[in-house]
């Protein structure tokens, strides 16, 4: 990390329309000016930067930052990088602390070696004798040699310690050789010898294209068939994609991504002209991944082999796409095939037939159980009961239920209303029987708020923007800030993220420091938060001009959480009749009479 002078007086000095004018079209608007943003595809524009605040920020694709930020973005750069180039743009001489050199510098020199491996392997592919067999894989696999050369394939021989030897003689270390992962000590403990021999070599390159990892095939029978890079400095599995590198402006242009599995399904999808093509390495989608494609677009389309463990992780990541906003499609391969095998046989249109018939998540899940169980049979009810009760969100649900109705019916439309009924009862019971294990006779209520609004998703439009209201009220204006924390206290926000600023803002208030807030957004590690933040300090507060503007946001929160908790607790009473464990003074009455009480009173207070 470069010291926080330096990132301090960049912020200071850096005229923050300036630098982003460079990149983008800014008109004015009001305080502040906007444009189309960079980030995303849009065709109005929801890209602010506010030259007061040193901020800027996409309320379309919810990028956001300060003046570092955008240009360690736009230009893809690493942190230091961009101060780096900024400091030289704003002629503020900066010496790196000892430690952020010695840092580079070990980063530095792992890209150069991996980057001498890179060639190391193109020139045995390509020049030599031994090449001779991977270039027939290659052949046989339909790659051409432009494909090969554009995504840097190459072979490691199959000997034991050519590269280890190769690179010494060009300058490399022991321990540099052991850290990047391309050598491993032998299992005495005594020699070096290569990671990868025999083998087809997929290099990995982060989205600016410097080589982090490699990936290594094996041509023979040999195991496992695919090797990696272990984890390194460079290279953390969890955060790559391949081929982001090259298919990143195609994303960005097409306002799409295509995700595929493997190294090959990429290649080939890229040579028959789909370059919006990325590959997951192994492991199935994680935040990280998602929140590395949202930089480019909020629309991805999974095209993953019917019996990979990956399309299975994939069909029960509802929350994970509905927590990004991403806009999520699935391609419906054919048994067997996976789209590097697809597109040989059917070629690019094939595949874009594919892609045009690609189905939304529920859909997709549908058809998956409709193609296992064709007719409703008890089996099949059975398990559509069990998809209907893992989908969480109700209006998803209920479009599940009809979807499955209306398929089961085969074309006879009398028959759905019947089949919705039926589906809709196995499910009512299916959740009462799933309820009474779990539930013990002691009357506790978990607490709804902290179990079922983790993510916004399932809270209404209305009450989430009366919460954003009143945190952009909060971060923006300091009167605001105390007359609200005086009113609510951080843990009453429905979501975390939000409870976590709340809480900032108290700090700051109590430390005279809120002032400062907009310089926080640089400070804020987690880079959730800070677009939060980001957003927040730029949100329109025009909201505030209506009397009572605060009051009435707040007893909006307070109504919706108690909503919620009578309604649990309503539901266990009712379980609790359901199942005669109730006796008249059981506490569950007490607790829901309060509740309702505390309802009523809220709703006089109320406007
Ligand atoms: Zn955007």
């Amino acid at each position: 990390m470069p010291d926080t002078n330096i990132v301090r007086l960049i912020r200071e000095q850096a005229n923050i329309v300036e630098v982003v004018s460079a990149y983008v079209r800014l008109t004015p608007s009001g305080k502040n000016y906007k444009a189309l943003c960079p980030f995303h595809q849009e065709k109005t524009p929801s890209f602010y930067v506010s030259p007061e605040k040193g901020l800027w920020h996409c309320f379309g694709c919810n990028a956001g930052g300060d003046v570092i930020d955008f240009v360690q973005r736009i230009e893809g750069l690493t942190f230091t990088e961009a101060i780096a180039k900024l400091s030289r743009q704003l002629g503020i001489r900066w010496q790196p602390s000892p430690a952020t050199r010695r840092e580079e510098w070990a980063r530095e020199r792992l890209l150069q070696l991996n980057q001498w491996a890179v060639e190391f392997y193109e020139r045995v592919l390509w020049a030599s004798e031994i090449g001779e067999k991977a270039r027939q894989y290659l052949f046989q696999r339909q790659i051409s040699t432009a494909t090969a050369r554009m995504f840097r394939l190459g072979y490691a021989p199959a000997a034991w310690d050519v590269l280890v030897k190769e690179s010494q003689e060009a300058g490399f270390q022991i321990n540099e050789l052991l850290q990047s992962g391309l050598a491993q000590k032998t299992r005495e403990g005594q020699g070096l010898i290569d990671r990868f021999r025999d083998r087809l070599i997929f290099p990995i390159f982060n989205p600016q294209g410097e080589p982090i990892g490699f990936g290594g095939r094996v041509l023979g029978d040999g195991e496992p068939k695919y090797l990696n890079t272990p984890e390194t400095p460079l290279f953390q599995k969890r955060k790559v994609l391949y081929a982001l590198n090259l298919a990143r402006n195609a994303i960005r242009e097409k306002g799409e991504a295509i995700l595929v599995e493997g190294y090959m399904d990429a290649i080939s999808l890229h040579q028959a002209g789909f370059t919006n093509t990325v590959a997951t390495m192994g492991t199935a989608l994680n935040t990280d991944t998602v929140q590395i494609l949202k930089r480019y677009t909020n629309r991805i389309v999974i095209a993953y082999d019917r019996d990979s463990a990956g399309l299975n992780a994939a069909m029960r990541s509802a929350d994970l796409f509905r927590m990004h906003e991403l806009e999520v499609r699935f391609v419906d391969l054919p048994e067997g095939s996976d789209p590097d095998s697809f597109v040989r046989e059917f070629g690019a249109v094939g595949f874009r037939e594919l892609l045009e018939r690609a189905e939304s998540l529920t859909k997709f899940r549908v058809t998956w159980l409709v193609r296992s169980h064709p007719k409703p049979s008890p089996e099949g009810l059975q398990a559509a009961v069990r998809l209907l009760a893992s989908v969480t969100d109700p209006i998803e649900q209920k479009s599940c239920l009809q979807l499955l109705a209306e398929e089961w019916s085969g074309g006879q439309p009398e028959r759905i209303g019947a089949l919705e009924q039926a589906l809709h009862r196995a499910l009512l019971q299916y959740m009462r029987q799933q309820r009474q294990p779990s539930q013990t006779t002691k009357s506790t209520f978990p607490d709804p708020i902290a179990t079922s609004l983790a993510s916004s998703s399932v809270i209404p439009q209305g009450i989430m923007q009366a919460e954003r209201d009143l945190m952009a009220a909060m971060v923006q204006d300091k009167e605001c800030a105390r007359k609200i924390l005086s009113m609510i206290s951080p843990d009453e926000f429905l979501l975390s993220r939000h409870q976590e600023l709340a809480r900032l803002v108290s700090a700051c208030l109590e430390d005279e420091s809120f002032a400062d807030l907009p310089a926080l957004v640089a400070e804020l590690g987690d880079e959730d938060l800070r677009q939060t933040l980001s957003g927040l300090l730029l949100s329109d507060l025009s909201f505030l001009s209506a009397r009572n503007a605060l009051e009435d946001r707040i007893q909006r929160l307070r109504r919706y959480k108690l909503e919620q908790i009578a309604r649990h607790q309503r539901a266990e009473l009712l379980r609790k009749m359901a199942t005669g464990q109730i006796s008249p003074d059981d506490p569950t009455f007490k607790v829901w009479q309060e509740t309702l009480k505390a309802l009523k009173t809220q709703s006089k207070v109320g406007v």
